[in-house]
């Protein structure tokens, strides 16, 4: 017994006639919930039917019906992150407290000893989105509530319109400032789209490489003339993004950005090789070209001197490769501080959990720039009751609480991931002589 409630049973008055302090409300209120124990930790791939290769965490809890789900998807290897997460991570997990998110993100980055392997992160974000969707529901609020409420109505995200020539590339931007969206990024035909010789033609080694190659200075004449084109057709309303993929040498990228300056881009993304990052420094020197990068981070202190020299305009990390929720939060605050601005990266393989993890993040800082699309076929959503849905080129939570979206376990087991074909492997691109050029 406390003194003020000792004076209060000494007044011997009502007790329902003496207010209880905010302090003594918030005491009541939390000893009301139990105490918390992890009691299993399940990670469930599925194919979701279309081919995908999702590893997702689910952490179950000592209070009955009590569940929270996390993305540790990687497309490149899968497989070995569900059995990092079922073999060394869950044991690891199961007894603790789900409350002490902070705590179990830290124990967790060590518990490798080595940090930052790229499965290592993924199994850290899946229980960190896990953990964050626990407390949320015992909450009763979105996540985003807890990370300081909405910042903004709505997530506006950039669609990804591609074509084998300028005009079909133009159409489908169209299609899409239709549909709302104000931010589209434009590729001709897919990464480094422009800069490939057809597959046979040009002069190759005998008996060597004989498949479509790259070829840096082909792509820095093909991409400025889409441009040309786009902002001849479109004007200059619409905001265009446009994405390297790392795929020229430092000094072409200079070059590249300088060129692209003119069409006034919103971002160029991954103009450099996450090697090369020191070049940013150069671009910065000639031109205003904004500057996106970071989808090949897996650390978050690879950010810290683009974002504390102010070298980069976006930071692009994927929030399942990179610590999650907690980790992307205390990046959009290092990001704010220094007048950077985030762009979660999605794609296509990404998965309807890691999308809302970002949206939970999107819709509560202040350094937000643009929210990658991405979009699931209805079966997905049959799977996942309460993924995202984008309207209008914004995108909208389900509002429940927590992340506000559930997984289906039999119906994910009715898609089981596959293992994929070793070759070809998408990361795998030549140049015209073989030799291997950057993803
Ligand atoms: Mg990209």
């Amino acid at each position: 017994m406390n003194r003020r409630s000792f004076v209060r049973g000494a007044l011997a008055a009502p007790s329902a006639a003496v207010p209880l302090s905010a302090q003594e409300q918030y005491e009541k209120k939390t000893r009301g919930l139990a105490p918390l124990k992890i009691t299993d930790v399940k990670a469930i791939t599925t194919s979701g039917g279309r081919g995908y290769q999702w590893v997702f965490v689910k952490v179950l809890t000592s209070e009955p019906g009590l569940y929270g789900f996390g993305s540790a998807s990687n497309v490149n290897m899968a497989w070995a992150v569900a059995a990092a997460i079922e073999k060394h991570f869950g044991p690891f997990w199961i007894g603790r407290d789900p409350d002490r998110i902070e705590d179990l993100w830290q124990s967790t980055n060590v518990r490798g000893y080595w940090r930052n392997s790229t499965i290592h992160n993924n199994a850290l974000s899946g229980l960190d989105m896990a953990l964050w969707d626990i407390k949320g529901k015992r909450a009763g609020m979105p996540v985003y509530e807890l990370l300081g409420g909405k910042a903004r109505e709505a997530v506006p995200c950039y669609a990804h319109a591609d074509g084998r020539d300028a005009q079909q590339v133009e159409d489908n931007i169209r299609k899409f400032m239709e549909q709302g969206y104000r931010h589209v990024r434009a590729q001709l035909g897919g990464y480094g789209g422009g800069g490939f010789i057809p597959p046979g033609q040009g002069s190759r080694p005998a008996g060597g490489f004989q498949g479509a190659a790259m070829d840096e200075d082909t792509y820095l004449h093909a991409v400025p003339k889409l441009f040309d084109h786009l902002r001849a057709k479109l004007g200059w309303d619409v905001k265009l993004l446009h994405d390297v993929h790392e795929r020229i040498s430092p000094t072409k990228a200079v070059e590249f950005a300088k060129r692209m300056e003119q069409y006034h881009l919103f971002f160029l993304e991954d103009a450099l090789s996450p090697e090369q990052i020191a070049w940013f420094r150069n671009i910065r020197q000639v031109c205003t070209t904004p500057l996106a990068m970071g989808e090949t981070f897996t650390s978050p202190l690879e950010y810290m001197p683009l974002v504390s020299e102010r070298l980069i305009d976006f930071v692009r990390n994927r929030v399942s490769q990179t610590g999650g929720i907690t980790q992307a939060k205390k990046t959009a605050a290092v990001c704010e501080a220094f007048g950077v601005r985030t762009a979660f990266q999605e794609g296509g393989d990404n998965d309807p959990i890691n999308q809302l993890a970002s949206y939970h993040v999107d819709m509560s800082i202040s350094s937000f720039g643009i929210q990658e699309e991405n979009h699931f076929p209805e079966q997905v959503h049959e799977m996942m009751p309460g993924a995202a849905r984008i309207k209008g080129g914004y995108m909208y939570g389900s509002g429940l609480p927590g992340l506000g979206i559930d997984l289906h376990e039999e119906i994910a087991r009715k898609y089981p991931m596959q293992v994929l074909p070793g070759q070809p492997h998408w990361t795998e691109v030549r140049g015209m002589d073989g030799s291997v050029v950057k993803p």
